[in-house]
């Protein structure tokens, strides 16, 4: 395994090597990490509901009536009632006939895409799609087409060029890395036009955007025209897994075709309880302040950058470029107390490393002006 070793010591050397940092606390704005406290600034849990009390009482009261483990995959003796009232619960929420629940958002996008596609259908992605995106692609068989970030011309230069039997277009709608969001009313009119499916991945949209808190879709108002809908309840619904709203073909589609769903066992049925108790925060009027006072500390953190920035969402990136630089600033930041972490290739691109910067509704003003006290001091 000396081929192994020669890899890992050329991560190092690049400044890619990875490490788990070990953490003592529940999630949160503050997190324990080796005996001290920490302000968070790193985690995809918005809303604040990862630890969130009535969460965890639906997880707890779920076990004790479901006990732990699924038992098998849905399809064999898995599908357990929570399930059923999860998908009923999601369906309404986004407002569509259907829902189906994965494990999680990685194997959603990789199950529904290889479902939806095979050889000789086409999948086209924005350069900017995450990597369970990529993967799903990949593993279908079809041949993958990108166009540059956020690039219309180029999409439908792209559309005006394939000839196949299914067309499948796949966007993020907020960009995990970069919080800027994708131009969807645009990229529904190209599709439309070219007669082809487009597929959109809400994860860091879904409980965040428009009225009902339902995400880009719903602000853009062209929920309608979405053929599949993805969300995760990793997110702003503080659990863990992966979601398709859509017609009732496409959810009995999934059921029949994904692999990912048919050939894993199910989600422990704690989370399922506690994601829909999650469903029905997000829903609420509580859901809605949560929301709100979201978007004041996001407004209240760029503000206080004062950089130029894209995002349009509580994922505030700040770029460095090189992978090393990035990795001193952050830890520069976590010697003052301050946990965000620098992102590195190849989740985002070579020379593009950056600290990804996120906000939750749990944070204080105080807490706030303090990374902006710090950050500002160090980069001054
Ligand atoms: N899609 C996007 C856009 C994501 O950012 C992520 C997670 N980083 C996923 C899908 C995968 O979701 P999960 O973490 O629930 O597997």
């Amino acid at each position: 395994m000396q081929s192994l070793n020669d890899d890992l010591d050329r991560l190092r050397a690049e400044g890619l090597y990875r490490q788990l940092r070990d953490v003592a606390s529940a999630q949160g704005p503050r997190l324990v990490i080796g005996g001290r406290e920490f302000l968070n600034f790193s985690s995809n849990d918005y809303l604040g509901l990862a630890n969130d009390p009535v969460l965890k009482r639906a997880g707890v009261e779920a076990i004790e009536r479901w006990g732990i483990g699924a038992g098998a995959s849905r399809l064999v003796c898995g599908n357990l009632e929570p399930y059923r009232q999860l998908e009923e619960k999601l369906a309404r929420f986004k407002n569509k006939e259907a829902a189906i629940v994965f494990g999680s958002g990685y194997a959603a996008n990789t199950g529904t895409i290889t479902a939806l596609v095979g050889e000789g259908d086409v999948v086209i992605l924005d350069k900017l799609d995450h990597a369970s995106i990529i993967d799903g692609a990949r593993q279908s068989g079809a041949t993958i087409r990108v166009y540059p970030h956020k690039n219309l011309k180029k999409l439908e230069d792209i559309l005006r060029s394939v000839e196949a039997r299914r067309v499948l277009v796949i966007t993020e709608t907020v960009f995990s890395m970069d919080g800027d969001l994708a131009p969807l009313a645009e990229i529904v009119a190209l599709k439309e036009k070219c007669n082809a499916w487009l597929m959109i991945d809400e994860a860091h949209a879904t409980g965040l955007y428009a009225k009902n808190r339902r995400g880009i879709a719903e602000a853009a108002g062209v929920e309608d025209k979405i053929d599949v809908t993805l969300g995760t309840l990793s997110k702003a619904l503080g659990c863990a897994g992966g979601f398709v709203v859509g017609s009732q073909t496409l959810i009995d589609f999934l059921r029949n075709r994904a692999r990912s769903l048919i050939y894993s066992t199910a989600m422990p049925p704690a989370i399922v309880a506690a994601a829909g108790a999650a469903v029905d925060f997000v829903m609420s009027d509580a859901g809605n302040d949560r929301r709100d006072r979201l978007w004041r500390r996001v407004s209240e953190l760029k503000n206080g950058l004062a950089i130029p920035t894209e995002s349009r969402s509580p994922i505030i990136p700040i770029i460095i470029g090189d992978e090393q630089a990035a990795m001193d600033l952050s830890g520069k930041l976590y010697e003052r107390g301050i946990f965000v972490p620098a992102i590195r290739y190849p989740t985002v691109p070579k020379g593009k490393a950056r600290l990804r910067v996120t906000v939750s509704a749990l944070h204080s003003s105080e807490d706030v002006a303090m990374f902006l006290r710090e950050f500002n001091a160090l980069t001054h």
